[in-house]
């Protein structure tokens, strides 16, 4: 083993602690230093009507099978679920309809199939299946996917389909979305044969069975087993302790917080992108898009046949919440733990803050089709997240013996982030 040296991460989300795992377990010293009262940033939990849900991602993609290897050797596979199967809806201002089921990222790959038409009308369908035989065309990797799509697919499979799938997972207008942030290599597949099989291809490389993942009592559990394995190794955590400056004093790094300075040979950033930029001169700025959640319980019967399946998403305008989901339909683990109350979740894109309560129940049941009295709301909890939207992984050792993990280093999705562990660039 490498010389032991003195490391400090900076912030526990599952990045972070990762990073700790990895270097106590190969005998470093570690320090986290977490700014929260609590570890697992936007892997953490929230407290609605006396149940402990997940505060931000509630699964994790199965792709590589990198998180799933994760989970099994943490010893957490008994609490390994699925979702509840079915396809999610759309709601727009004229119609309703499941999402069809031969697609990728919203693009249909069977565009005669009964549920292609049902949401794109027989024009529209026809118009997206023309795609097929349309000469190829290069496409940059930074041309704007609602162009391409619009060009080759036509605007209805565009608004109806991909624009509210695209919107759900970026945060963003479709027509704002580089080809290559929203599948990196997809511009080349497009240049080569065209949108509609590249979808195809895409879809059958999909491994078969769920896409996403979950556990019973939220993914969170999977940040608790990394803390504790972390500390387990003999990594030290220290919560509450915010680091406001970091500066290189002949070779080793001072690192500030409010209870003074602390001293390391080297630093992981492990915090949001715009918490590493403002502490990381050489870190390229990005605008902070939020999310907030708002979830709530609420006393519904009429909810009991979900009428949405397990979620809805929402076409732009029809309700500030760009989706929903209806969390005691999607896991069985939330519907037992709550069984006389139906708990959703909507999600909203932000510019800066908002009380977002007055909107959360006629957002609801719009998208749920189901009228909700202000009476039936036992409990409405808004939690709002930074740094909503993926950047380009970037420069991982901006400066020497100062590395970026995780959203810091402009990965999205645990999927990404365990992925990129496996792979260390920390040298262990
Ligand atoms: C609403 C929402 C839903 C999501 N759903 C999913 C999902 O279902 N599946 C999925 O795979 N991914 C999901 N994601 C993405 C996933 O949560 C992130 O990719 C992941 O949490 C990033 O991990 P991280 O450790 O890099 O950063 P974070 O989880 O953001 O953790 C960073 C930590 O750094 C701390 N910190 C920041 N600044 C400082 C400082 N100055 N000093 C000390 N500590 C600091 C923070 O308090 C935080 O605890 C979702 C994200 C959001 C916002």
């Amino acid at each position: 083993m490498a010389e032991p040296r003195a490391w400090i991460v900076i912030g526990g989300g599952p990045a972070g602690l990762l990073a700790a795992r990895r270097l106590a377990g190969a005998g470093h010293s570690v320090t986290v230093l977490e700014a929260e009262d609590h570890l697992g940033g936007r892997v953490s939990r929230v407290r609605v009507d006396g149940l402990d849900l997940d505060a931000g991602a509630e699964s994790f993609a199965t792709r590589g099978g990198h998180v799933e290897a994760l989970v099994r050797e943490l010893g957490l596979s008994d609490r390994l679920v699925a979702p509840a199967g079915g396809p999610a809806w759309v709601v727009g201002p004229e119609r309703e309809y499941p999402m069809p089921a031969a697609g990728w990222l919203g693009i249909p790959t069977a565009s005669f199939a009964p549920d292609v038409v049902r949401a794109l009308g027989v024009k529209g369908a026809l118009r997206a299946a023309v795609e097929r035989w349309i000469p190829r065309e290069p496409v940059e990797p930074d041309a704007m996917l609602g162009e391409v799509a619009r060009r080759r697919l036509g605007d209805a499979a565009v608004d109806r389909l991909i624009a509210p799938v695209t919107r759900g997972i970026f945060s963003r207008p479709v027509d704002e979305l580089r080809v290559d942030a929203a599948a990196a290599g997809l511009a080349a597949e497009i240049s080569e044969m065209g949108l509609t099989r590249a979808a195809a291809r895409r879809r059958a490389k999909a491994p078969a069975g769920s896409a996403v993942l979950g556990l019973v009592g939220g993914v969170a559990g999977l940040t608790d087993a990394l803390a504790a394995d972390a500390v387990s190794c003999g990594a030290h955590i220290l919560t509450s302790t915010v680091v406001t400056s970091l500066r290189e004093d002949r070779g080793r790094w001072q690192v500030r917080t409010a209870d003074g300075t602390l001293v390391a040979d080297e630093v992981v950033v492990a915090s949001s992108r715009p918490a590493a930029a403002a502490l990381v001169p050489q870190v390229r700025r990005a605008p902070d898009r939020q999310v907030a959640l708002v979830t709530l319980s609420l006393d519904a019967p009429e909810l009991d046949s979900h009428p949405r399946g397990s979620g809805v998403l929402a076409i732009d305008g029809v309700t500030r919440a760009k989706a929903l989901t209806h969390a005691t339909a999607k896991w069985e683990w939330v519907a037992k733990a709550a069984p006389d109350r139906h708990i959703v979740r909507l999600s909203y894109a932000l510019d800066s803050a908002e009380d977002l309560a007055p909107h959360a129940l006629a957002d609801a049941s719009r998208l749920l089709g189901v009228p909700l009295r202000d009476a039936q709301v036992r409990d409405l909890v808004q939690v709002v997240w930074h740094d909503a939207s993926p950047t380009k992984p970037g420069d991982r050792e901006p400066v020497p013996g100062l590395h970026l993990v995780g959203a810091a280093a402009g990965f999205s999705g645990l999927a990404a982030i365990v992925d990129d562990d496996q792979r260390s660039t920390l040298g262990v």
